[in-house]
């Protein structure tokens, strides 16, 4: 059977940031809708007015343009079935539980939050799960009309049928359900603020979404929609539930287990292909062993039957070297926009040395990236090569620099290292190591000192690549100023 282009949603309630948790069930949706050539939508879900917010909103959609999961429908497209904020669609939700209450599938329900509280606690006393008793279902007109003159709230709750229903879930698999214990749970509350089961069903209905990708902590909640679009007459939408995603701990990934919120990733340099890579891999897998994936080979590759039915663990070390693999790939154009941000947040960039440009800082960044995972190690390695005067680390002056005769070794290097011309990689060696065997001492004496001299660190990209890019004024200015060092500490 050939089926209609999927239409499907991302969700997310702006009351908090972009998390893990949601990027991952967006890409899933994304990559479901462009595998099949169908319909990506983004409805924000924001009936709880109090713990929602704009700022939310604009922090959800930054995240997910940063990752590249643009909707086809939503906020700032719009779409034929616009408006896509629930706070918006509120009026048709009140509709939807009057067409319930008419077809008999919904009830007014007076009873007050004091009622229902003590009715559960006595039950909880007895040792039993208590679900709503129904009281209202079998109210008497009197009792309705004296509740109605008293302008007592009421809420609707939706009756729920006898009998058990179930759904083919695509990850899951078959899951059926008696609704038996089920409760007539309400579908919109006394203020008339429709419950998250309404509103979303309605939507879903409304927006013709034909496949709901949502994260597992939902799956309680499906058999209730289930039961509503069958109350609506509607087609049920084919279910997905993805694992949830645990910290290394096993624990679900929380705050406690770092950064959560992906724009926080964003800041902490990495890259957004990599995350998207990344984040696919939580919980789904190719069928083979690939693990980097660039976008095209995603949505070629995803299927729901991908996804695992065990939860997925956050391993930030993969996350780490997947990031390195990409920022050794990326074309180096791309690589020097990506990190002057950060350069420029640590004041390094625009540069304050003068003869430092693009061509030269592709040439850095490219000596650099092999030592670097995430975007902020460029603001450390790159640091020494973009400042005037580099301060010697204790430790490298107490390893290198102590050398007996070592003032009397560089100034003879300078005058070898003035010979070098051009002055590139392998003349520099030449340079050195010539130098070197003329002062009749290993060659690793003066690489070392020359590098502590140059980078104030024990370690760096290899020597004469390195002062080969510095160049040969700054080079012999950072060596007097290590004679200068070395003469004032004798
Ligand atoms: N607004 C819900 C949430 O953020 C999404 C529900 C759904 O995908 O059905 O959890």
């Amino acid at each position: 059977m050939r089926r209609v282009a999927p239409r499907v949603r991302f969700a997310p309630s702006p009351t908090g940031y972009l998390h893990v948790g949601g990027a991952r069930t967006a890409l899933f949706n994304w990559l479901y809708a462009r595998r099949h050539g169908g319909t990506f939508v983004l409805r924000i879900e924001d009936t709880d007015v109090e713990r929602s917010s704009a700022d939310m909103v604009t922090g959800i959609l930054e995240g997910l343009r940063w990752l590249g999961l643009d909707w086809n429908e939503g906020p700032e497209v719009g779409g034929p079935h616009a408006p896509y904020f629930q706070s918006e669609r509120l009026d048709r939700y009140r509709t939807a539980a009057s067409q319930l209450l008419t077809a008999g599938h919904a009830y007014y329900c007076y009873c007050s939050a004091d009622r229902l509280r003590e009715e559960r606690e006595k039950a909880e006393a007895r040792g039993e799960a208590w679900r709503y008793d129904r009281a209202c279902l079998s109210l008497s007109a009197e009792k309705v009309s004296e509740l109605e003159a008293a302008g007592a709230p009421r809420a609707i709750r939706f009756k729920v049928r006898t009998g058990s229903t179930g759904f083919d879930d695509q990850v899951k698999g078959r899951i059926e359900f008696d609704t038996a214990h089920i409760e007539d749970f309400v579908i919109l509350r006394s203020d008339l603020y429709p419950t998250y089961h309404l509103s979303v069903v309605v939507d879903d209905i409304d927006m013709a979404i034909t496949d709901v990708i949502r994260g597992d902590d939902h799956i309680s909640n499906t058999p209730k929609h289930v039961l509503l679009f069958e109350a609506f007459g509607a087609t049920t939408p084919r279910f997905a539930h993805v694992p949830l995603i645990l910290g290394a701990d096993k624990k679900r990934l929380s705050k406690r287990h770092g950064a959560t919120s992906v724009t926080e990733y964003r800041r902490q340099g990495y890259l957004a292909e990599a995350m998207v890579n990344f984040l696919a891999l939580l919980g789904w897998s190719p069928g083979d062993d690939r693990e980097l994936m660039s976008m095209n080979e995603l949505v070629e590759s995803f299927s729901l039957d991908g996804i695992s039915g065990g939860n997925a663990v956050f391993n930030t070390e993969k996350l780490d070297w997947m990031n390195g693999q990409y920022i050794a790939r990326l074309p180096v154009d791309q690589l020097a926009k990506a990190v002057e941000p950060f350069l420029g947040e640590a004041g390094l960039w625009p540069p304050l040395v003068s003869g430092i440009d693009q061509a030269w800082l592709h040439r850095l960044l490219d000596l650099l990236r092999p030592r670097a995972k995430r975007l902020t190690d460029f603001v450390d390695l790159a640091r020494p090569f973009l400042v005037d005067t580099v301060e010697f680390d204790p430790e490298a002056i107490e390893k290198h620099l102590s050398t007996s005769g070592l003032a009397g070794h560089i100034a003879a290097l300078k005058g070898t290292l003035d010979t070098a011309i051009p002055f590139d990689e392998p003349h520099v060696e030449t340079a050195v190591r010539g130098s070197a065997a003329e002062r009749g001492i290993k060659p690793g004496v003066l690489i070392h000192a020359v590098r502590v001299a140059v980078t104030g660190r024990t370690t760096s990209p290899g020597l004469f690549e390195v002062l080969a890019l510095l160049g040969k004024a700054r080079t012999i200015a950072r060596l007097d100023r290590l004679l200068l060092f070395l003469a004032t500490r004798s």
